[in-house]
C-alpha cells in the first residue's frame, strides 16, 4: 500500500510517500518513497522534491492555494520524471495519512475522516488557532484533488498523551474552568515521542509495558515526555506548545503575570504579546542572533558571542530541569533519548545538557556520543550509567502511514485514555 502522508502548515505543505502493508510492519520494512515541501503557498511557491536515492528537483511556481500545492505535488509522485517505484497513477496511492494537531479530549485516537470526524477537527480549532486550520485546508484539498474514494486518515499529535493522569494534564486554577472550557494540558509532538517508545521497545527487544523513559524531542519545538509502562504520564507541552522548555522562537514556562507587566510597560496588546512569546522568544530572543541552534553553536565558537553562550546554557538547563523532574516523577528511567533536529545532531548539546547529571544516574561516554552522526541511531551513555542514553532518529511520518493503512485495514491500533490517579 502506498500512503501519501500530508502535515499541512499555515503556509507550507509537507509530505512523504510511504509504502506499508501488515507484512512490512512485522518486518519493520516499510520505506519512504519520496518526500517533499511545497513552501510559501499564496505567493510564488518554493519547491523542493526528492524520491529516494534520486535526484531532487528545487524549483519557484506561482501556487495559489492548499489545493493548487497538492495538485502540483501529486502530478509529480505520478509522473515519469519522479521514478517512484509502483506509483504511475493516482489510483496507486491507496490511503491519504494527515498529520492534525490538535485532537482536544475528543480523539484518543487515529481515525478515518468523514464529515463528522473533521467537524470535530474544526471544533478544536478554539484550541489551536494557528494549526487546525491548516491541516483542515490539507483535508479538504486532499478531498478536492482525490475525491471521496481515497479514504484520509486524522493522526493528532495530541492523542499519545491522553495517557497523562489529572495530576499530570490539570492546571491548579478553578476546577469549573477546566470543566466549562477545557482548560488543561494536552501535549504535542505525540507521534514522535510514541515513535520514540516505539523504536526504544524494538531495539532493547522489550515489551511495551517495560518501557520506563524520557523523551526530549529537540526541534525549532521542542518538548519533553516522561514515559512509562510505554504510555506517556506527562509532557512538558500544555494548552498550547508554548509551555515548558525554552525552545526556537518559543519562551517555554513564564510566569503569567509578565504578559501583564509588559503590556503596561510596551503597549502591547494580549495578541502581540502571545506572538512575542511564541515567534520573538527562546534562543532567538536570548540571542538576539538566530533560532537556529546550529548557527549560534558556530556564532559561540567562532566569534565568542556572550548571548550565543548564554541562550544555549539556558537552553540546555531548561531540558536539563524537566529530565530532573521527570526521574522524580516517574520514580526513575532506564533510559534517556535524544530527538529531533538538535537531539539527533548536535553531540554537543546532548553533551551540555548532561553535565553534571551523574548524581541522578545519568553519565554520557564523549566518545560514543561524538561518534553518532545526523541520522545515526546509537548508544551514548558511559559505563555505569544507571540511565541509558540513546540517540534515535524521530520518523512521524512512519507512524503516520502506519496508523492510516491500520485504521483503514480495521486492524488494532492503540487507543489512549487516562490513566487512575495515583494515591499518595
Ligand atoms: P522542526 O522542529 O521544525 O522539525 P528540526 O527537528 O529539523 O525542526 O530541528 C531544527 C533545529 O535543529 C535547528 O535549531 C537546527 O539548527 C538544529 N540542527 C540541525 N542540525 C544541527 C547540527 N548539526 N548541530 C546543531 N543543531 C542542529
Amino acid at each position: 500500500m502506498n500512503i501519501l502522508v500530508l502535515n499541512s502548515g499555515s503556509s507550507s505543505i509537507k509530505f512523504q510517500v510511504v509504502q506499508t502493508d501488515k507484512d512490512l510492519i512485522e518486518r519493520d520494512g516499510d520505506r519512504c518513497l519520496a518526500k517533499g515541501i511545497v513552501e510559501r503557498i499564496g505567493s510564488l511557491a518554493l519547491v523542493h522534491f526528492q524520491a529516494t536515492g534520486r535526484p531532487a528537483l528545487k524549483e519557484d511556481a506561482p501556487l495559489r492555494d492548499y489545493r493548487a500545492a497538492l495538485d502540483r505535488i501529486v502530478r509529480w509522485v505520478i509522473s515519469p520524471e519522479s521514478g517512484i517505484e509502483g506509483i504511475k497513477s493516482m489510483a496507486d496511492i491507496h490511503i491519504i495519512g494527515h498529520r492534525v494537531v490538535h485532537g482536544g479530549e475528543k480523539f484518543r485516537s487515529s481515525t478515518v475522516i468523514d464529515d463528522a470526524v473533521l467537524a470535530g477537527i474544526e471544533d478544536c480549532i478554539e484550541l489551536a488557532p494557528l494549526h487546525n486550520p491548516a491541516n483542515i485546508r490539507g483535508i479538504r484539498a486532499a478531498a478536492e484533488v482525490f475525491g471521496r474514494g481515497v479514504p484520509q486518515v486524522a493522526v493528532f499529535d495530541t492523542s499519545f498523551h491522553a495517557t497523562m493522569p489529572e495530576t499530570a494534564y490539570l492546571y491548579g486554577i478553578p476546577y469549573h474552568l477546566y470543566r466549562r472550557y477545557k482548560i488543561r494540558r494536552y501535549g504535542f509532538h505525540g507521534t514522535s515521542h510514541r515513535y520514540l517508545a516505539y523504536r526504544y521497545r524494538v531495539l532493547n527487544d522489550i515489551p511495551k509495558e517495560a518501557v520506563n523513559i524520557i523523551t526530549l524531542h529537540l526541534g525549532n519545538g521542542c518538548s519533553a515526555c516522561a514515559i512509562k509502562g510505554g504510555d506517556s504520564v506527562n509532557t512538558s507541552m500544555g494548552f498550547t506548545p508554548l509551555e515548558g522548555m525554552v525552545m526556537g522562537t518559543r519562551a517555554g514556562d513564564v510566569d503569567v503575570s509578565v504578559i501583564e507587566y509588559l503590556s503596561h510597560k510596551e503597549g502591547l496588546s494580549l495578541p502581540d504579546m502571545i506572538t512575542l512569546l511564541n515567534k520573538q522568544s527562546g534562543l532567538l530572543g536570548l540571542s538576539g542572533l538566530t533560532s537556529d541552534m546550529r548557527e549560534l553553536l558556530e556564532e559561540e565558537k567562532e566569534n565568542g558571542d556572550r548571548r550565543a553562550t548564554l541562550a544555549i546554557e539556558v537552553f540546555c538547563a531548561s531540558a536539563r530541569r524537566r529530565i530532573g523532574s521527570y526521574l522524580a516523577e516517574m520514580g526513575g528511567a532506564d533510559a534517556l533519548v535524544f530527538s529531533g533536529g538538535i537531539g539527533e545532531n548536535s553531540a554537543a548539546i546532548r553533551r551540555r545538557i548532561c553535565a553534571g547529571l551523574d548524581a541522578l544516574g545519568i553519565v554520557l561516554d564523549e566518545k560514543r556520543n561524538a561518534a553518532v552522526k545526523g541520522g545515526q541511531t546509537g548508544e551514548v551513555s558511559g559505563k555505569g550509567s544507571r540511565v541509558k542514553i540513546f540517540v534515535i532518529p524521530t520518523n512521524e511520518e512512519l507512524l503516520i502511514a502506519r496508523d492510516a493503512f491500520r485504521t483503514v485495514s480495521g486492524l488494532p491500533q492503540p487507543t489512549y485514555s487516562p490513566r487512575k490517579t495515583r494515591k499518595a
